[in-house]
């Protein structure tokens, strides 16, 4: 499948140095219906490294789900600019941000990232064949190994625990050597236990497969894991 990747391999030149993973540049985002405006996003800057693991923090409604999904390029800024790897994605073909999505970025939600009546193994390989990789049933099985589940494979993604099926979904993400990996509350509904659990997947996700981690998050203890902390407040970072 001929899907290019938004990604450029990092060397050392100070072209690519100089773009971070992900990058906000004055980013607003106002949804409007009918006379009423709210505004989710107002002038937000950041800058996520690549291979960063990094934890959003701030109360509900500060923009957080708002950011992550710019940055999945399933929505628009009202104004500013989101980058990945330096490429606008305001200025992608749809094609191209198709590609985006299933080659180089992976979500993992707070819950439901599986298709139920499938099996785990299923699960990661209908994952990478959307990315065109060949060998797609070896490669997660290899995955799903590597992240405990070796035993999983052949059981419905609906007959695992919640800390399995979150597990499934980052082996997926591996699988795919996703290159961005965003998590929207991806311990929510776990207890302390399976959160450890969930937050190591992370964290090899980050350490072994050299994915970018940005986990939107309530958990103090994920915040702790975290390289850096990016706090926001009414549709900013706090500075
Ligand atoms: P958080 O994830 O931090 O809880 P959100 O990004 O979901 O915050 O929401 C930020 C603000 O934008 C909230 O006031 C929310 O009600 C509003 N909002 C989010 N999505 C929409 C939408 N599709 N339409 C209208 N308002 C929205």
């Amino acid at each position: 499948m001929g899907l290019r990747s938004l990604y450029a391999e990092p060397d050392t030149t100070a072209k690519t140095v100089q773009w971070g993973a992900l990058e906000c540049h004055d980013v607003f985002k106002i949804f409007r219906s009918g006379p009423v405006e709210t505004v989710a996003l107002r002038g937000l800057d950041l800058r996520v490294e690549a291979g960063e693991l990094v934890a959003v923090l701030g109360p509900s409604g500060c923009g957080k789900s708002t950011l992550l999904s710019l940055a999945a390029g399933l929505d628009e800024p009202s104004a500013g600019e989101v980058r990945v790897w330096g490429r606008s994605l305001g200025r992608l073909e749809e094609a191209e941000l198709s590609a985006y999505r299933a080659r180089d970025l992976a979500i993992v939600f707070q819950s439901e990232n599986l298709w139920p009546a499938l099996s785990a193994q299923e699960n990661v390989t209908v994952s990478l064949r959307l990315a065109g990789r060949e060998n797609a049933a070896h490669a997660a099985r290899d995955a799903l190994a590597s992240f405990g589940l070796g035993q999983r494979g052949a059981h419905r993604a609906s007959a695992l625990s919640g800390g399995e099926q979150q597990r499934v979904a980052i082996a997926a993400a591996a699988a795919r050597r996703a290159r961005l990996v965003l998590a929207d509350e991806p311990t929510g509904e776990l207890d302390q236990g399976n959160e450890r659990i969930v937050l190591e997947a992370l964290q090899k996700l980050r350490g072994e497969y050299g994915s970018t981690v940005v986990i939107v998050t309530h958990s103090e203890q994920v915040a702790a894991a975290a390289e850096r902390v990016i706090e926001l407040r009414d549709g900013k970072v706090v500075t």
